[in-house]
């Protein structure tokens, strides 16, 4: 569209442009006839006219008069001749000029006339190229209005096709939603159905079991309570049983304890009693009279040592010491309950008495006579960990060496 415009508009810019050069011809033709027409006529030359009348040039004049006369009167009437010649050319040029004047106006008129109607030709051409622009333009109008409407049309029918189509389509899903569900329906149904029937299998089932769950119970329990009885009887007899093995266990327990008993009785020292008699405070406080106790049992521990892990009858030691038995066992007991020995029953001649051996030897104040440190000038500073220390002590060293020498 916008093409065919654009060609109307080059045609008829070319169509006015012609015009525009044939009004500015035509113009310039009419001024130049106009400037001719007012421009003046030359003047015949003398020359011409001299020529024309053949008169001579530098002769000299010998007039004689008749002569003259009739050479004047012969000029006269040539001038004559001459003036009419020139009066009837001058007429016949007027004439002429008034002939071209009339032809010139005439043509003037006619190009006039001419340039009117090329005016008015211009003008219907401009008004015809007008016409014909608007009438084309009219024609793309419509035409695109034309256009318009039909692709209007066509997306219209486009459109209402597709809504056809999507119509089509969802009439076409709605059934097939439709067979879905029908179909779920169908298979709901059927599973409906399915469940109903695997209930009723389920609760036949269920009350087959229940049937046979009830008789096994009662055969179970039938079985149980003769179990039970069976049990309770064997429990009965395995009852009578443990409890005649229970009597013959006592009775047995009985007599060993009795046995027991008489052993014990047998085995009772007078060290079992008297440590059943005594206090504790009276075996760890126990006192001879005008006895150091500490060196007399520093010194029983000395002789029990001495017998190392055999230890030694307490009887003898008594007599060692010439201690009464009794003096002597409540002091084992004390030296028992100081942690220096211990007693140990043994049956010697027929006879249960204790055996003492020894568990820590005391130590002895003779063992420390002559040891340096008792009269050492350092003594205030030594210790284990410091500069002056036993650990590296000569003297202690040499009192050692001594000691054991002896
Ligand atoms: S260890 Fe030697 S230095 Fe220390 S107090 Fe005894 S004797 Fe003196």
């Amino acid at each position: 569209m916008v093409g065919n415009d654009k060609n109307v508009g080059v045609k008829k810019e070319k169509g006015i442009r012609k015009l525009t050069d044939r009004i500015s011809f035509w113009k310039a033709k009419s001024q130049a006839d106009e400037e001719e027409r007012h421009s003046p006529k030359p003047k015949p030359k003398l020359k011409k006219i001299k020529a024309k009348t053949k008169q001579p040039k530098n002769k000299k004049f010998q007039v004689i008069e008749p002569q003259r006369k009739a050479n004047e009167a012969k000029k006269k009437e040539a001038r004559i001749k001459v003036e009419a010649q020139r009066k009837a050319n001058e007429a016949k040029i007027e004439a002429q000029r008034k002939a071209n004047e009339a032809k010139k106006k005439e043509a003037r008129i006619k190009v006039e006339a001419q340039k009117k109607a090329n005016e008015a030709k211009i003008e219907a051409q401009k008004k015809a190229n007008e016409a014909k622009i608007e009438a084309q333009r009219k024609a793309n109008e419509a035409k695109i209005e034309a256009q318009k409407k039909a692709k209007e049309a066509k997306i219209e029918a486009q459109r209402k096709a597709n809504e056809a189509k999507k119509k089509e389509a969802r009439i076409k899903i709605e059934a097939q939603r439709k067979a879905k569900e029908a179909k779920k329906k169908e298979a709901r149904i059927k599973v409906e159905a399915q469940r109903k029937a695997n209930e009723a299998k389920i609760v036949a089932q269920r009350k087959a079991n229940e049937a046979k769950i009830v008789a096994q119970r009662k055969a179970k329990k039938a079985k149980i309570v003769a179990q039970r009885k069976a049990k309770e009887a064997k429990k009965k007899e395995a009852r009578i049983k443990v409890e005649a093995q229970k009597k013959a266990k006592e009775e047995a327990k009985k007599k060993e304890e009795e046995a027991k008993k008489k052993e014990e009785e047998a085995k009772r020292t007078y060290e079992d009693e008297l440590e059943e008699q005594l206090s504790e405070e009276e075996i760890t406080g126990f006192q001879l009279e005008k006895t150091d106790m500490d060196k007399m049992c520093n010194r029983v521990c000395e002789i029990i040592a001495g017998y190392e892990n055999e230890g030694t009858l307490q009887s003898e030691l008594w007599k060692k010491l010439k201690l009464s038995s009794r003096d002597g066992s409540r002091l084992a007991l004390k030296l028992e309950r100081m942690g220096m020995i211990t007693r140990e029953k043994i049956l010697e001649k027929q006879r249960w008495t204790y055996k003492l051996i020894i568990k820590k030897i005391p130590i002895s104040t003779k063992s420390i006579e002559g040891a340096p440190c008792l009269t050492c000038p350092v003594q205030s500073k030594c210790s284990i960990d410091g500069e002056i220390s036993p650990k590296t002590c000569q003297w202690i060293e040499d009192w050692v060496l001594i000691e054991l020498k002896k």
